[in-house]
């Protein structure tokens, strides 16, 4: 079985209704995608209505904590109770809108793992690293705090993002070279740790992905699928992208 099987993954932000729900579902459930994996992650509201979706469905956040006296927090119990199979963990909105740390995203990570569900562990750096060039440093230190907390024979059970802050809706796109070189960064920085492990790692690109650029981005050797934002809100488009990976 290719455990680095491509993965299109889309992630609704605070966008979406029900409706949409529903119109995703039937475009792709129609639609005949073999070899990728797809994954819808709306928000916490329209998680039930992907019931019986051929696809998986994921959220885009969860609480570090079990249960208790969280208010306005959901936990991983509670997201694999309405069949999710993934979680996005660490994106970049979340670490800048709700100043989540590496150390919280790593715990999050931790948290989603014990309950069975796989996490999407985004990272990424701001325009302001990729011009000083310090990039490789950023993305290693994001890494680091969650091998720390878990450990590397876990990443067996996760998926990295790579999604460059500059690229996220702006509609600069990372050209397929800045992407590879990342990518393929992170793998070699994690094969020192397991090579076994870095070699079955599924890692997605992130940041302006549409159907007319995802086919090169899909191509580059170390690049595994995507993470949509803008683009998974069209259903059509996002089937487009899903098509493109494989
Ligand atoms: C995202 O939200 O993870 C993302 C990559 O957004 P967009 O595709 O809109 O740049």
């Amino acid at each position: 079985q290719n455990k680095r099987r491509p993965l299109v993954a889309g992630n609704w932000k605070m966008n979406g209704s029900v409706e949409l729900a529903k119109q995703m579902i039937d475009t792709l459930d129609s639609s005949n995608i073999q070899n990728v994996d797809v994954l819808v992650c709306p928000p916490f509201p329209f998680l039930s209505e992907f019931n019986g979706f051929s696809g998986s469905v994921g959220a885009q956040n969860l609480s570090e904590f079990n249960a208790g006296a969280h208010t306005g927090e959901v936990s991983a119990t509670m997201l694999k109770s309405l069949k999710c199979d993934f979680v996005l963990v660490g994106h970049s909105e979340r670490r800048t809108d709700n100043g989540e740390s590496d150390a919280l995203v790593a715990k999050k990570v931790s948290v989603a793992l014990e309950q069975g569900l796989t996490p999407i562990l985004c990272v990424g750096e701001p325009e302001a690293v990729r011009e000083s060039g310090e990039f490789f440093n950023h993305i290693q230190a994001q890494i680091d705090a969650v091998v720390d907390q878990i450990g590397i024979a876990k990443f067996d059970n996760i998926v990295v993002a790579y999604e460059p802050v500059w690229a996220i809706g702006t509609g600069k796109t990372a050209s397929p070279l800045q992407a590879q070189q990342v990518h393929e960064f992170i793998r070699q920085y994690l094969a020192e740790l397991d090579a076994e492990v870095a070699q079955g790692l599924r890692i997605l690109y992130g940041g302006s992905v549409k159907a007319a650029n995802a086919n090169e981005l899909f191509s580059q050797p170390d690049v595994d699928g995507g993470l949509i934002g803008g683009a998974s809100l069209e259903p059509q488009e996002f089937l487009n992208i899903c098509l493109a990976a494989k």
